[in-house]
């Protein structure tokens, strides 16, 4: 930065000019009063005895020594006061802008420890904001990249022991082995595909095209396709809705699936056999409710806050080995609030069955005398 261009030296040029026109505004001052310039001027007092004379012009020498002296002062005090008041700004601004250079840099933990109480104390909190934001982004890429990297390495490790294996002639070459092959690289593949739905549901780029949904066909649609797998697994699934014809709701009819289907796979895969799933559909001022309630194996409380999280399995083994990915419901919940609703769990605890409940808006408003009692359930 050019010496001219610093705010210090702006500071200094801005007092000195302050200076120069108080000097010159007395210099004017003086003349237009007394006829007291900086040159004596005798014509001014043509009819003045040499004594007056005399005594205008010392008073002249010494007006002038005053000026001089009150000028040099002036001086004295327009450095200081530069000095103070540019370190008063230069200095936080300095230390602003060495924190913004390592946080481009990388360093994400950085702060700025400006105390004023000014707006130079407002910039260094946003950029202390924005300091706490990046750093943030960098732990969940971190941890995102962990994640994957353990959820890529275990099918990996799998199948290398096993091809291994069978170069070495330790394992035998039949349908059982090529099948497990297949099902961990199957599983790498769900993997990825879930990883790319979440990386766009992160970023907000899957499309959602509501229109009015009706809720009872379309969930009883959905029971249709899981049929098959709850009989091969003895689990009861039935639907419960209010006896009344219910108001359509407004969502994103693919997505609506997504959601119930992956609400559905996990009451299956956590519900052992002879258990029971039951949907349910309920009416409230404002929303809908669909819930899926099981008999499964439950969520103990200390887990219920964190499922939603993404990479996120209560038994991390015991869900590999059942082909969960802890993705699912991060998904599910990102497609619910760009749908407008909420969507959470509850259990009693482990052993106690798990229930998920998640809300939509109605298409219309219903007329008050239309609205449904809050609760309203069958
Ligand atoms: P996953 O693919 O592992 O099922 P989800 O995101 O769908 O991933 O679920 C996250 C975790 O929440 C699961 O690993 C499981 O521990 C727990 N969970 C989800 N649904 C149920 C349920 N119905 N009963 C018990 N636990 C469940």
């Amino acid at each position: 930065m050019k010496w001219y261009n610093q705010i210090r030296w702006k500071l200094f040029v801005a007092h000195l000019i302050t200076i120069m026109v108080a000097m010159v505004a007395l210099l004017t001052t003086a003349n237009i009063i007394a006829g007291v310039g900086l040159v004596h001027d005798a014509s001014l007092y043509p009819n003045a005895s040499p004594q007056e004379s005399a005594l205008l012009e010392r008073f002249q020498v010494v007006f002038q020594e005053s000026l001089i002296a009150a000028a040099f002062a002036a001086l004295v005090a327009a450095i200081l006061m530069s000095l103070f008041v540019s370190r008063a700004i230069v200095e936080p601004l300095q230390q602003v802008t060495q924190v913004s250079h390592k946080l481009a840099e990388g360093f994400y933990r950085e702060r700025t420890t400006v105390t004023t109480d000014d707006e130079l104390a407002e910039l260094s909190r946003s950029v202390n904001q924005l300091a706490e934001a990046l750093e943030q982004t960098e732990q969940q890429r971190r941890a995102l990249l962990a994640d994957v990297t353990h959820e890529l390495r275990t099918p990996l490790a799998t199948i290398e022991g096993y091809m291994e294996g069978l170069i070495d002639g330790v394992v035998r070459p039949d349908t059982q082995t090529f099948s497990l092959i297949l099902r961990e690289s199957v599983r790498m593949q769900r993997l990825i595909e879930d990883l790319e739905l979440l990386s766009r549901a992160e970023a907000g780029q899957i499309q959602i095209l509501p229109r009015p949904l009706d809720l009872r066909s379309r969930l009883e649609g959905l029971m249709i396709q899981f049929t098959a797998q709850f009989e091969a697994k003895q689990i009861a699934l039935e639907l419960i809705a209010p006896p009344i014809p219910l108001p359509s709701v407004y969502a994103d009819p693919d997505r609506f699936d997504q959601v119930v289907i992956n609400l559905l796979s996990n009451a299956l895969r956590y519900t052992s056999s002879g258990g029971r799933v039951t949907l349910r559909i309920r009416g409230e001022d404002r929303h809908a409710i669909v819930s899926v309630q099981d008999t499964g194996i439950g969520i103990a409380p200390e887990h219920l806050p964190q499922i939603f999280e993404r990479f996120y399995r209560v038994d991390k083994s015991r869900a590999r080995a059942s082909g969960g990915s802890g993705i699912g419901l991060t998904v599910a919940r990102h497609l619910v609030y760009a749908q407008g609703g909420d969507i959470r769990a509850m259990s009693d605890g482990m052993g106690k069955g798990a229930t998920f409940l998640f809300t939509l808006p109605w298409a219309t408003m219903p007329a008050p005398d239309e609205t449904l009692p809050p609760g309203t359930h069958a």
